[in-house]
Parts: structure tokens; C-alpha cells; sequence
């Protein structure tokens, strides 16, 4: 490994604009190639990369990634939030792309060297956060339609405020999405790379055209299952006979299987609510918000946390949740995985690194 600090370095702590744009100080980057296998890692600063015309990822898409962020805890420490799932998600989207896989020690130490180089940029105001973004793509200049054979993982990091602006809980509106499609089945809805994510923001934009933030997806073939909203798995909240119930949207192999989602399923699990992995369709979502049946919906992944949903817009046609206003259960989810990724109580085994 070689390492080289960064010769302007930012003063500490920052805080950018908006979300992605308050890049830390270093990166680190790992070269492929299948005589060398995982070669050349470097840790030094931040810096725009050479790339040729013919770079095989910028003209058919061999191109992957992940989000996952640091936290500062109570006691002045910084925590990584399940990195080891992130680590596995990775290597599934490699697969799915014909890249090479890369080693979970390797994403991990990656993770360490960035981590601990750069966690001085991290205040300790609790809505703040370090968002750690791996990135591979295909390096080979090449313009043959196959896949390449050398790559480059990378990772950068930015110091990250709230996804939804000043207020981090303030409920969201969204848009059924009647035109476009994120995934179909046999895609790679279920994977993170690249190209999921450019085609989808157009059916964002007409999302706020039609005056809401986010749109969501519902499935390619029959068009009424609810899927995700924007890029994060939903929950919904259901009064059930002897109180609330929780559920989202079951994993189809056309969801990403949110690393949040799956964090909020043990712990709500562990606050005593029901938890379930079901279907369901746009006019159950619609009938039961009506009848007071469901009384709570919310988004979840790494940048959005929780966000309540509070309004609903289809064609023609609009409902609130509850009151539209964030719920005691959303609340509660919210509070409870926050305060684990902050320290504040203790985390499931193995969830901190
Ligand atoms: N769905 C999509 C499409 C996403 O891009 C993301 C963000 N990675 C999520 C859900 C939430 O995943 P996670 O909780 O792992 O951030």
C-alpha cells in the first residue's frame, strides 16, 4: 500500500451545502487485472482521475457502487454502520455486472484507512455524518461489447447533512409512478450499479413537477405492487388487533435489499411491533390509509434514515397518511436506529465497526 496525505488539507470539521458535495480530504483506490489480481492500493488525496474515451465503463455501464456512512458516537468515537453488509451487496453487484469480486477484508480495510484518515472532518453535531461512497468500474480502454479486463475500485467519502434538507424528519410527499419503471424481473433491480440510477431521474422530475419529492416504483409487470421510493425500501405501519404492525415490501429480486430496511426489521422486531415482509398494491395502500387501517408510512436507506411519507398523489387522485404528519412508530424506528448508530444504546452484535 502506498499513502500519501493530501497536501491542502480542509479544516476541520466541515459541512457542506448539500448532500454530496463536502468531499473529505483522501481516497483510496485498488487496481484489477487478471495477471495481478487486486493490486496497487493507495490511500492519498482526493484527485480527478485520467480516464481514455474508450473507458469500457463509461460507454456500457460496468459500473457499481455503495453508500453506507460513520457516525460520531456519544463518547467522541466513530462507528461504520454495518459495513460488512455493504461488503456483500458489493460483491453480489459485481456479480451481476461480470466484475471481479471484491474481497470483503479488502472493502473493509479500505474502509479503516479512509475512516481514520479523514473522521477529524466529522463534528460531533448528531445530524451530521460521514457517507462513505465505494465506486468500481471498468478501466479498459476498449469499445468491443464485452466486459473489460482491468478495474478500478475506489472509495471517497463526503461529510453528509440531512437527504431531505434543514428539517431531517419533515414527511415527504410522493408520486405513484404510472410511467416509468425502475426494475423488471431478471434486471438488476436487486443490485447497486450505476445504470439503475440515471433512468430513474426522470420519473423524479416528474415527481416534482408534480409537486412532490419522491416517486415511487411500483413492479414492471403487473403495476400495482409497491416496490421502493426513489432510492429506499418503504415500511408501512397497519393497526392490527392487539396494536401496530410493522411491514415492507417483500424481496422480490426486483428490490434492493436495503441494509437499513434490514436493520429496521430487527429492531422493530426487537421494540415489540410485528414485523412481516408482504405485498402490497397501491389501491390496499390507498383503501387501508382511508379507513385509518394503515396508519403510517415511511422510506428508509442510508442517506434518507427514516422519512415519514405524508401525502400520496396518483393520477387524479391524492390521500394523506395518518394526518400527514410523522407517526409514534415511525418516531420510535427512527429514534431507535439513530441512537444505535450514535451509541446511545447498545448496538446488535457486530452492527458498529
Ligand atoms: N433502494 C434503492 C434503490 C437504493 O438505491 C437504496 C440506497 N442504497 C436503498 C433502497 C436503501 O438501501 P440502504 O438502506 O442499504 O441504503
Amino acid at each position: 500500500m502506498t499513502l500519501e496525505l493530501t497536501p491542502t488539507p480542509l479544516p476541520s470539521p466541515v459541512r457542506g451545502p448539500g448532500h454530496g458535495d463536502a468531499f473529505t480530504d483522501h481516497m483510496v483506490t485498488l487496481a484489477w487485472n487478471p495477471v495481478d489480481g487486486w493490486h496497487d492500493r493507495r490511500v492519498g488525496p482526493l484527485t480527478a482521475l485520467p480516464l481514455h474515451p474508450a473507458t469500457i465503463g463509461l460507454h456500457y455501464a460496468q459500473v457499481i457502487f455503495e453508500g453506507l456512512k460513520a457516525h460520531r458516537r456519544v463518547d467522541g468515537s466513530v462507528a461504520v454502520f454495518r459495513p460488512d453488509r455493504n461488503a456483500t451487496r458489493f460483491r453480489a453487484s459485481a456479480r451481476r455486472l461480470e466484475m471481479p469480486e471484491l474481497p470483503e477484508e479488502l472493502f473493509l480495510a479500505a474502509v479503516d484507512d479512509l475512516v481514520g484518515l479523514d473522521q477529524h472532518l466529522l463534528s460531533d453535531d448528531p445530524d451530521l455524518s460521514i457517507y462513505l461512497r465505494p465506486l468500481m468500474f471498468a478501466t479498459e480502454p476498449n469499445l468491443m461489447l464485452r466486459p473489460s479486463g482491468e478495474y478500478l475500485f475506489l472509495l471517497m467519502a463526503f461529510v453528509a447533512g440531512g437527504f431531505f434538507g434543514a428539517d431531517p424528519f419533515a414527511p415527504v410527499s410522493v408520486l405513484i409512478g404510472r410511467t416509468h419503471t425502475r426494475a423488471v424481473p431478471g434486471g438488476t433491480g436487486d443490485v447497486k450499479c450505476a445504470a439503475n440510477y440515471g433512468p430513474s431521474f426522470v420519473a423524479q422530475r416528474l415527481a416534482q413537477e408534480a409537486g412532490c419529492q419522491q416517486v415511487v416504483w411500483l413492479d414492471a409487470i403487473e403495476r400495482r405492487w409497491i416496490e421502493e421510493m426513489g432510492g429506499m425500501n418503504m415500511f408501512f405501519v397497519r393497526q392490527g388487533f392487539s396494536g401496530p404492525e410493522v411491514f415492507t415490501p417483500a424481496l422480490t429480486g426486483t428490490l434492493l435489499p436495503g441494509v437499513t430496511r434490514d436493520s429496521l426489521l430487527t429492531l422493530a422486531a426487537g421494540l415489540g411491533y410485528p414485523v412481516s415482509e408482504e405485498r402490497i398494491s397501491v389501491d390496499q395502500w390507498r383503501e387501508e390509509s382511508l379507513s385509518g387501517r394503515i396508519t403510517e408510512t415511511f422510506a428508509c436507506g442510508t442517506a434518507a434514515v427514516v422519512t415519514p411519507v405524508g401525502r400520496v398523489h396518483d393520477t387524479n387522485d391524492h390521500w394523506l397518511i395518518g394526518d400527514g404528519t410523522a407517526g409514534p412508530v415511525t418516531t420510535a424506528l427512527r429514534k431507535a436506529l439513530v441512537d444505535v448508530q450514535h451509541g446511545r444504546t447498545p448496538a446488535p452484535e457486530g452492527w458498529l465497526r
